[in-house]
């Protein structure tokens, strides 16, 4: 896995990702794991995903999340699609991932779920919670 910093290896895609991590690290930060410690950009060259990371490895997505206002323009109800900092989930035994909501979702809602992956959404619920 090739993971680099280096923003001149990023292409236009990426730095398109990239500026959207910033802004909503700086505007919409709804990440628990991620931490105030040496936080950078990372490009995984393999995979192409762009990501922050901070010291423990602990992993920062975009993700673009409806929001309904009840009371809009007009007044009238409004969908609008917001971009939003949020953990990275992996469960340490199967090597399961997906961005919290989907993690999420995918432990409450699934059919096939495996134990490992219930117990690390528990963990990390327990662990946010102290
Ligand atoms: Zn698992």
């Amino acid at each position: 896995m090739v993971v680099t910093e280096d923003l001149a290896k990023f292409g236009q895609r990426e730095l398109e990702i990239a500026k959207d991590l910033l802004t909503a690290y700086l505007e919409n930060n709804k990440t628990k794991m991620l931490e105030d410690s040496k936080v950078r950009l990372c490009f995984n060259m393999d995979s192409g995903n762009v990501f922050l990371s901070d010291e423990n490895y602990n992993v920062g997505v975009v993700v673009e999340k409806r929001h309904l206002i009840e009371k809009g323009r007009d007044d009238y109800p409004e969908v609008i699609y917001k971009k939003e900092l949020v953990d990275w989930l992996h469960c340490p035994e199967c090597g399961d991932e997906a961005d919290r909501y989907e993690f999420e979702d995918w432990v409450t809602n699934g059919d096939t779920v495996e134990e490992c992956c219930k117990e690390h959404l528990k963990e990390i619920k327990e662990y946010e919670n102290n």
